[in-house]
């Protein structure tokens, strides 16, 4: 391909991977990565649990996370300094109650990488210590998943793509792009723009960008999810499970000397920069300290990310079916961190026009195109 200039819109993980890969594919491809703040990383990208766990992806965004596996275990020479990924185990907990989701969760681990398995309430102490076993009836261990090294996985993106060439501009906001031939003039808040390709990775602002170029939205729906930490227990936490109530009320995991908790609540939000709320906080202390023994008093910090969701809660990648000059990478939901190694690909892949490659493994991607999200014809 000859000099296609790319505009990566957004500057978190979905625009890093995005922009790195397309440097990779398209080595003549001129990549520029626009981010509205000053930092790059600083709405969802730098909130999440930092967690790699199959079980709750959806189908399509698992061939994401099949796709990706391998380089983020064994990232690319010179891209990382230190392992992305540490092993690290997932555990869903649940009182009798709880059973038909817990058999859910079970049934939905067979189709992993590592099937799930069953834990007895004593077992399940074994990986979580701090939990009321005797409130339990049972548990579903995933074995396979990791802890994610979010700000090295980032960093890895933009270290590849610059070393291949691609650009970065940030406090540069995209206000709007206008079909300018085959490609667009975009206005930024530092003037004015001419790019072949634009891609949209604005997370929650995606339909925005869209809307402001003239390309029909998706329905991405941002929800808040709030996350905290406090104190831990003060003794050796190697080898504790990632913890998750069966029906997703709370989760807990040791992060060094404290615990990250959550309520893993889905709050409708607009998109912006989204604050905790102390009765969010407030309640998922009552639940884990209802079901551990953590005694949680008081917390050291609190902050809160927008989980954003196309209508069927899988990743919308590749072209506009009415405009491909427009092409997508939203839609990562709470999985964005752990499928885009393989999203990425997917869209270096689509963007001018091709094929999926054998990363792929001919997997069926059409259940992440934008064209499945539309409702004519
Ligand atoms: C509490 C919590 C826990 C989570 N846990 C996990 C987890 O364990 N594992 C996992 O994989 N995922 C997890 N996630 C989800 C993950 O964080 C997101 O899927 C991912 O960060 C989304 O990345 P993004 O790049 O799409 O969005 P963002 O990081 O929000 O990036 C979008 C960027 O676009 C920029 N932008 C917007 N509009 C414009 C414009 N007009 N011009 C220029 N720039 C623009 C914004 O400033 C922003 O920097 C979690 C999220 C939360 C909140």
């Amino acid at each position: 391909m000859g000099s296609v200039r790319i505009a990566v819109v957004g500057g978190g993980i979905a625009g890093a991977t995005a922009a790195y890969h397309l440097t990779e594919v398209h080595p003549d491809a001129e990549v520029l990565l626009l981010e509205a703040e000053p930092v790059l990383a600083h709405h969802t990208t730098g909130r999440s649990a930092a967690i790699f766990v199959e079980n709750l992806a959806t189908a399509p965004n698992r061939i994401m996370l099949r796709a990706g596996r391998g380089f983020l275990w064994d990232p690319p020479e010179g891209l990382a300094d230190h392992p992305i990924l540490t092993h690290r185990t997932v555990m869903h907990v649940a009182t009798e109650a709880q059973m038909g989701s817990l058999e859910e969760t079970y049934a939905n681990g067979q189709a992993v990488t590592t099937p799930s398995e069953w834990l007895t309430p004593e077992e399940a102490s074994v990986h979580f210590p701090p939990i009321r076993s005797e409130l339990l009836a049972a548990a579903v261990l995933e074995p396979e998943c990791a802890d994610i090294d979010v700000g090295g996985l980032h960093q890895a993106y933009i270290r590849g793509m610059r070393r291949n060439g691609g650009t970065i501009a940030t406090s540069r906001r995209v206000d709007a792009a206008r079909p300018d031939g085959d490609g667009w003039r975009l206005d930024t808040t530092d003037g004015e723009i001419g790019a072949d390709i634009v891609v949209n990775a604005a997370g929650s602002w995606g339909d925005l960008v869209a809307a402001s170029a003239g390309v029909e939205p998706v329905g991405l729906q941002p929800n808040r999810r709030t996350a905290f930490m406090v104190n831990g227990p003060g003794v050796d936490t190697t080898g504790w499970a990632f913890t998750i109530d069966a029906e997703s009320r709370w989760y807990t995991k040791d992060d060094g000397p404290q615990m990250l908790c959550s309520l893993v609540e889905e709050t409708p939000f607009e998109p912006c920069d989204v604050k905790p709320d102390e009765a969010d906080v407030a309640l998922a202390i009552d639940r884990i300290n209802e079901a551990t023994t953590l005694g949680i008093r008081s917390v050291n910090s609190a902050w809160a990310g927008l989980r954003t969701f196309a209508p069927d809660r899988s990743l919308v990648i590749g072209p506009d079916p009415d405009r491909p000059a427009f092409v997508w990478c939203v839609g990562q939901g709470g999985c964005g961190i752990q499928t885009s190694a393989g999203a990425g690909r997917l869209l270096a892949d689509l963007a001018l026009g091709g094929e999926p490659s054998d990363v792929f493994d001919g997997a069926d991607v059409s259940g992440l195109l934008p064209g499945r999200l539309r409702t004519h014809g």
